[in-house]
């Protein structure tokens, strides 16, 4: 159903306060706004109200035992919303909030289950944008703000992707332009002695290690077992993500074989009469020939391509392709969170050549 008129506000940290008392109006009474984080759109409701939560659910197409990120603007929320606030906890927060970090930790009453699934625990973040700070503090919220796109799109970068696919079914969409991360926030277990990663971001294993000691990363992050009794600790990991129309395949191994790889592949399908789309690199963008191909950015710099990739994705669906073909990255810090959404978007189609 898109029968609700969605204003659109564009908006920056310090601009006149009249779009923020509106949109912190929607809020108080249960509305949903969907604004600008640091990582992406997110699209925030109030935490607290159980029926917020499910208007989010309803708007995203969400399943309702994928659970929402808590967000905050100030640390004593963390007494407020947990009912321990760990060793662990204290020294994350104080190292990378407000920033891409969301940490779990067991919840307080006042966190209803319809907000976390279900779930006796709670995901927190203390966003590090301007826009996102302004509106949680002027509603006298905590927002619920999943990422503001449809349930298994790519997540939204512009405010253009929130309008796309969110427009007649929610309030108001505050624009701040581009984001800056481009990927959903790293998030960390914090219930047990030993931290784990349930999602990668681009505060990595290592940076987490130096603020707490020894991090694991939780198996489901590596895509879906074999044995289907297995469960993932983030709900969320175990459904279809970021996903474009069109059939994906990374293709990864050695850089030349991998080009020759896809070269031939964009070939062949290009005979055939099929839409080829190529996600490459500003390294080897010159080096394919047939298909629409699109550079995310430098290898030298992986920030950039973290910030692009959701955008080309819906690109591509736009361009209507059938087949997208990608490079792949490698495990190190930011390539590995790169790799993990372009794995789910691909559906885990990952050939090494
Ligand atoms: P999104 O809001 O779209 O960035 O997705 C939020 C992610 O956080 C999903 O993968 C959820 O499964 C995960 N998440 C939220 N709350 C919890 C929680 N209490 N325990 C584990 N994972 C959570
Ligand atoms: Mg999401």
């Amino acid at each position: 159903m898109r029968n609700m008129k969605t204003k659109v506000r564009i908006v920056n940290g310090d601009g006149p306060d009249t779009d923020y008392q509106e949109a912190a109006e929607i809020l108080k009474r249960g509305g949903l706004v969907a604004f600008p984080t640091e990582t992406v759109y997110g699209l925030g409701g109030n935490a607290l109200d159980e029926d917020a939560a499910k208007k989010i659910y309803a708007a995203k197409g969400r399943p309702s035992d994928n659970p929402l990120i808590v967000h905050i603007a100030g640390m004593e929320a963390l007494d407020e919303l947990t009912s321990n606030v760990t060793e662990h906890a204290k020294k994350l927060a104080e190292r990378f909030w407000p920033g891409p970090l969301t940490m779990i930790l067991p919840k307080s009453e006042k966190v209803p289950l319809g907000t976390t699934g279900g779930l006796q625990t709670v995901a927190i973040r203390m966003p590090n944008h301007p826009v996102a700070l302004r509106l949680i503090r002027q509603s006298g919220l905590y927002l619920a703000a999943p990422s503001a796109n449809t349930s298994g799109r790519p997540s939204p970068t512009l405010a253009e992707h929130v309008a796309e696919d969110l427009t007649g079914k929610i309030e108001m969409i505050l624009d701040g332009g581009m984001v800056d991360v481009g990927i959903e926030s790293t998030i960390v277990d914090l219930t047990e002695d030993i931290p784990v990663i349930l999602r990668p971001g681009c505060i990595s294993k290592a940076m987490l290690e130096e603020v707490v000691g020894t991090v694991t990363i939780d198996p489901a992050v590596n895509g879906p077992k074999k044995d289907t009794s297995f469960k993932p600790k983030a709900p969320g990991m175990k459904y279809k993500h970021y996903a474009p129309k069109a059939d994906m395949t990374i293709i990864s191994g050695e850089r030349e074989k991998v080009v020759e790889t896809i070269r031939l592949r964009a070939e062949s399908a290009t005979l055939k009469g099929r839409k080829v789309g190529i996600l490459a690199t500003d390294e080897t963008v010159g080096l394919y020939t047939e298909g629409t191909v699109v550079s995310i950015g430098t290898r030298k710099e992986e920030g950039s391509i973290a910030r692009g990739l959701y955008k080309i994705l819906r690109d591509f669906d736009h361009l209507k392709v059938d087949e997208i073909y990608a490079e792949s990255f490698e495990d190190d810090t930011m390539g590995a969170a790169i790799m993990n959404r372009l794995c789910k978007a691909a559906g885990y189609a990952v050939e090494h050549v």
